[in-house]
Order: C-alpha cells, then structure tokens, then sequence
C-alpha cells in the first residue's frame, strides 16, 4: 500500500466515531456508584485477585501460622512466620498464629496454590488485581493490610481501585470446591463461618438452581466455629 493510499484509509476511517471505550473513565471510591461511563465489566465470582487473612466470626484470626502457603508458592512471595499463641490473649484457635505474614505482588502470579494449601481458609483472594505502587514497600502487603477490617470485609488501601460489590466473595466459601463435581456434596456446608457474614449457605449445584441453606453435614459439624 503506498502512501496515498495510507492517508486514504486514514481520512475514510476519520469520520466514522470510535468504536472502542474509555476503561479508566468514571473511576470510583470503595462504596461509591460508578459514573455512567465506567465501561469495566463485573468480574466473575471466582476471579483471581489479590489476597485477604481472613477471620471467624468471634474475630479470632483463622490463620496458625503453619506456613504450608509460603511451602507451595512457586513464585516464592509469602513470608510467614508462625509463634506460639499468648495464652492470656490468644489470636487464633490454634497453638500458634501468624505472627509475620507477607506477599510480596511482584512476584505473585495469582495462581491460588496458597488458598488451596491452607488448612483453615485463612488465606483467600479477592477480585481486585488493579492496584499500582509507586513503592516497593508498597507492593509487598503485610498482614495488618492482609487482614480483613472488622466488618469482615477487606482493606481499601490508598493505591487500590475497588469498585462496588467487588469486596464480597472474598472468602473460604468461594474458595471451597463447587459440588457440582460430585452429588455428594451438594447442598453441603464445607466451610467455616467468617466475621461479618457467618456460615455461608451452600452453592447451588447443578440440580438445585436456588437451593435454600441447609443445615451442616454431620461429618462438619464444627462449621461456624473453629477448625
Ligand atoms: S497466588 Fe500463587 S504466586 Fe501468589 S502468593 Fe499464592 S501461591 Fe504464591
Ligand atoms: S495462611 Fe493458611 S497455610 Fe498460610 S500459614 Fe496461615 S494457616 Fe498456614
């Protein structure tokens, strides 16, 4: 194509609007409705996004420090370290809690190896990936900033993007396989009740488009409490 004929498609294409949408437009606080013309779609429920430390409904802290998160992370970005609880004002149920908790995001590549390694959903993800730091140290969370707030909900911190209804499915309930794999387990609660929101109702499976919540199985009859 010479020239011309370049500069031809140009002054044909000219006059014919744009076709594609601005994405950053109508950016909004956590909470707040976004402007008409956020063009960013909801994401899906199980997204992958960046971490939250979650906790029981009493408040106590579901992590215990047994550091089988940072053993499976194949970018190598999770610092734990586990101590002993302090008997008088114990911050988890177990023998030990997470006394050091980092990721570091640059390094992490959402794979969710952690989340599933954790044997107390302590650790989930949320559906927030868009976040820029201007610091390392911003971008290496700790666990005051991994920690969900006391409405069970995680951290709006300075440098995040949340948009509303994006901090809901932040949890172990989301994390927990689907039963539609396996009737077994359809209907069936298989997670523990979480600060701000309790036990979670069971998802539907693939016979039950609108299941009501049902009791515990017998064999989790430890649900709503601790591991
Ligand atoms: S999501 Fe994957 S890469 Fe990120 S902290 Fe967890 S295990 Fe590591
Ligand atoms: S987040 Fe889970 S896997 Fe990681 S140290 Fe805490 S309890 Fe263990």
């Amino acid at each position: 194509m010479g020239y011309l004929e370049g500069f031809g498609v140009t002054l044909r294409k000219w006059g014919e609007g744009v076709t594609t949408k601005e994405y950053r437009a109508g950016k909004a606080k956590k909470g707040e409705a976004p402007a008409e013309t956020d063009q960013k779609r909801p994401k899906p429920p199980r997204a992958h996004g960046r971490h939250v430390l979650n906790k029981y409904e009493d408040g106590m802290e579901k992590c215990i420090g047994c550091e089988l998160c940072a053993g499976v992370c194949p970018a190598k970005c999770i610092y734990v370290r586990g101590a002993e609880n302090p008997p008088e004002e114990p911050k988890s149920p177990g023998e030990r809690f997470g006394f050091v908790y980092e990721i570091n995001y640059l390094r992490c590549i959402h794979c969710d190896l952690c989340v599933e390694a954790c044997p107390t959903e302590a650790i989930t993800e949320t559906k927030l990936f868009e976040f820029s730091f201007t610091n390392r140290d911003d971008a290496i969370y700790t666990k005051d900033e991994l920690l969900v707030g006391e409405d069970g909900k995680p951290q709006n911190l300075p440098w995040e993007d949340w948009r509303p209804g994006e901090d809901q499915f932040t949890s172990g309930w989301m994390r927990a396989t689907a039963p539609a794999g396996r009737a077994d387990y359809e209907n069936r609660v298989a997670w523990s009740g979480e600060l701000g929101y309790g036990v979670r109702a069971p998802e539907a499976g693939q016979e039950h488009e609108d299941p009501a919540p049902v009791e515990a199985a017998d064999d989790h009859d430890d649900h709503g409490g601790h591991h």
